[in-house]
């Protein structure tokens, strides 16, 4: 198979089908832009195997996605779309980028959620953007920004109802999104506890990446115990 990308946690490659990629998980771990890098054997399996069974209950519930299928420990195939250079963030609790940002209290719950738009630039360590620099940059009209936005808040609502029967309080999370072969706009990337921040609804301990970002615990047991609550409700 033909390489076509390497990520810092994904490589993605051709398939004989010109319209379906194979994306290949890595264990691999970044943080801070690279500044923390460490090789995690097991990681790429958990977050495929995470991933697809996310992508699958989106699926259920009527939103669509990229993934077609879990093709092996750590592959998994999609529909070929052009990613669109926007991590687009939607965020319920104040952690994170806006507690330093804002100055609002961590922990703080937002009367309705917010969704950011972020640039996919490392160069230029992935500055927020406002719609009109989306336009400027020609990565989406004022209905594509819409859009976007009404997709990502769909995926919120689902995703909030999957991680509340987990005990689980979904802070914040970031998505990304493609244009297809006919260019509608199809979720993509990956959704996992790299790219989510999660509460236990109890003792707050942490379900995701911060674990990690932060020193506070195993990776791999932190997303093992995340995989069994998702396949236990
Ligand atoms: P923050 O902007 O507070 O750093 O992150 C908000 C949410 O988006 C968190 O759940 C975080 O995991 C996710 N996020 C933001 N940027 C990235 C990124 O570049 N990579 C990953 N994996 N997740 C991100």
């Amino acid at each position: 198979m033909t390489l076509l990308y390497e990520g810092k946690a994904k490589s993605v490659y051709e398939t004989d089908d010109k319209n379906v990629l194979s994306i290949e998980y890595k264990d691999e771990v970044t943080a801070g832009n690279g500044e923390k890098h460490d090789f995690i054997p097991g990681k790429g399996h958990l977050n495929n195997i995470i991933s697809a069974a996310l992508f699958e209950r989106l699926h259920a519930f009527g939103i669509p996605s990229h993934f077609i299928a879990k093709t092996g420990e750590a592959s998994q195939l999609v529909k070929r779309v052009d990613i669109i250079p926007l991590e687009v963030v939607v965020r319920n609790t104040a952690a994170g980028n806006i507690v330093k940002r804002l100055g609002v209290t961590e922990g703080e719950v937002f009367e309705t959620p917010l969704v950011e738009f972020y640039l996919k630039e490392d160069s230029l360590n992935d500055p927020i953007v406002t719609e009109d620099h989306i336009k400027l940059l020609g990565h989406g009209t004022d209905s594509n920004v819409a859009e976007l936005k009404e997709k990502a808040l769909a995926v919120n609502e689902v995703l909030t109802g999957i991680m509340n029967k987990m005990n689980l309080t979904l802070v914040d999370f970031k998505i990304e999104f493609g244009r297809d072969v006919e260019g509608n706009i199809l979720l993509a990337d990956e959704i996992s506890p790299d790219t989510c921040r999660l509460w236990d609804k109890d003792t707050n301990e942490n379900f995701d990446k911060d674990v990690y970002r932060n020193d506070t615990g195993s990776l791999i047991d932190t997303y093992n115990k995340f995989y069994n609550k998702l396949e236990g409700i």
